[in-house]
């Protein structure tokens, strides 16, 4: 069933009544959610001169920025590379007395990786002319992760990302893989170029073009600059812990919310725990992911409701290798490798103070990431590390999988970045963050000029406007 439709009906005036006689706490404003976002409006409201309650399910903040602490430095497991067309996310760096660094050398995204298909490794020189390239005549020369990349940046329609929210654009708002055919790709090529390790979706059956050409020309106007990507030296979620710093009341952890009833007068929120508290109005930075299981009273209707009950978050699970020997030097390949299986993509990473490659971190993306979800995590970090052992026979006996994260199963997250699929742009974009009463939302997927650390500030100050004519 639909959680909230049926139950929020039920809950009339008088539930909100018993509520409203154990709430616990007040303020001008309690903020659900101590992610970017919502730490960013709480921040700003703050400045304004309000009072303000941040409140969070976990017991711990940063949403979708988390640094993994290991002895030598860290990995990012979410939100990790700031480009240089971020300025919220650069000022508040600054503000936040974080000097930031260039982050590309570290994560080795300035190299290429080594080419594994069905646990093979393929030379590049050998790709044009292997019976594994499906590609056509005039594209064997493309690596899998260059083709459908390269031909959505060549044929990309939009002018401006900003026309993506434009109605004007929504003949767009169709399956990726339509564009990709018109542009002359076959399956196969289809398959390998955009499926295989997917950036959005579960294939390009279903994301919308729309989305990917606003995600291609803003990415191109955000890396215009050099260096082009930064990130924190002691991991961003020192960013985060600067902004807590600067509130004048501690966040409430382990506070899941699981009620928000709304009326005239103000708003209830109530958590798992019994705790109850009160404000002038709510701002609610869950993605929609967890928004779903939250009972909203009166409840939400229209596209809002056909938003936070369909809107897609990406599946993205992710393995921390250690590694006790550089097996890439042995079998002179380099250490990042692009896989065709449950180990996705693996990238090297130089934490620490080290210019040596000393850790390695799979991206598993899509259907293989709810595959590897479904095993748990000792048989998926087992099978992690058997793919990059059969295809890489160097490093048999030297990864050991450290770390494993997978932000599918966490229940305060349930996916990753949104993902629009066909049609949804079209269907309620526009609507899907409309203040409800005296309930308003931000959080990255209701950004619409940025996307992912830059867009969850862009939704933190459209959220502060829209709401100061409330408190
Ligand atoms: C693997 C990964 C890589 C990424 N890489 C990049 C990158 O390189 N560059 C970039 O710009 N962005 C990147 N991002 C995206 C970026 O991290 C996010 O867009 C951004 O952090 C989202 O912030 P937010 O405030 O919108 O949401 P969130 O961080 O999700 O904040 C929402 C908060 O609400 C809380 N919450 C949810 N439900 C409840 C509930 N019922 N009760 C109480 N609390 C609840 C959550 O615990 C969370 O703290 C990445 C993300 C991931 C996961």
């Amino acid at each position: 069933m639909v959680k909230g439709l049926g139950a929020a009906a039920l809950t009339g005036s008088a539930a909100i009544r018993s509520r409203s006689a154990r709430a616990q706490d007040k303020a001008d404003v309690v903020v659900l959610g101590a992610g970017l976002s919502g730490l960013q409006s709480a921040l700003l409201l703050e400045e304004l001169g309000y009072s303000v309650l941040v409140l969070e399910g976990r017991d711990r903040i940063g949403g979708k920025v988390l640094t993994h602490k290991m002895p030598n430095g860290f990995v990012e497991l979410g939100g990790q590379t700031i480009a240089a067309g971020y300025g919220r996310m650069r000022d508040l760096a600054a503000r936040t007395r974080v000097e930031l660094f260039d982050y590309l050398p570290r994560v080795m995204m300035d190299g290429a990786p080594v080419l594994a298909l069905d646990q093979k490794v393929i030379a590049k020189t050998d790709w044009a002319g292997s019976p594994q390239n499906p590609f056509a005549p005039h594209n064997r020369d493309k690596m899998p992760w260059e083709l459908a990349s390269g031909v959505l940046a060549k044929h990309n329609p939009l002018a401006d990302p900003g026309d993506w929210s434009d109605p004007k654009s929504f003949n767009l708002d169709v399956p990726f893989y339509d564009f990709l055919k018109a542009q002359g790709l076959s399956d196969a090529e289809i398959k390998l170029s955009y499926n295989t390790n997917v950036g959005y979706g579960t294939s390009a059956h279903d994301v919308s073009a729309l989305m990917m050409f606003f995600i291609q020309s803003w990415n191109k106007q955000q890396s215009e600059g050099a260096p082009n990507m930064f990130g924190a030296p002691g991991g961003n979620t020192d960013i985060i812990n600067g902004m807590a710093k600067e509130l004048s009341t501690e966040v409430r952890l382990n506070q899941e919310v699981q009620s928000i009833d709304l009326s005239d007068a103000g708003v209830e929120v109530g958590c798992a725990n019994g705790s109850r508290y009160s404000a002038k109005i709510a701002i609610c930075s869950f993605p929609f992911s967890t928004l779903k299981y939250v009972d909203i009273s009166p409840t939400l209707s229209g596209a809002q409701q056909q938003a936070v009950y369909t809107l897609p978050f990406m599946k993205i699970t992710i393995t921390v290798l250690e590694t006790k020997e550089p097996f890439w030097v042995n079998d002179g390949l380099g250490p990042m490798t692009w896989t065709n299986g449950p180990a996705g993509i693996i990238t090297g990473t130089r934490y620490g103070e080290s210019d040596d490659v000393n850790a390695l971190v799979s991206w598993t993306r899509g259907h293989d990431a709810a595959r590897l979800d479904r095993l748990g995590p000792e048989h998926a970090k087992a099978l992690v590390i058997q793919e990059l052992e059969a295809a890489r026979p160097a490093a048999k006996g030297k990864v050991k999988a450290v770390h494993y994260h997978s932000w599918g199963m966490e229940p305060f997250s349930a996916g990753d970045w949104a993902v629009f699929r066909p049609g949804q742009i079209s269907a309620f974009r526009s609507e899907m963050a409309n203040p409800h009463g005296r309930l308003f939302f931000c959080g990255e997927h209701t950004a619409v000029s940025n996307r992912g650390m830059e867009g969850a500030l862009e939704s933190a100050e459209r959220v502060v406007f829209e709401a100061l004519d409330r408190i």
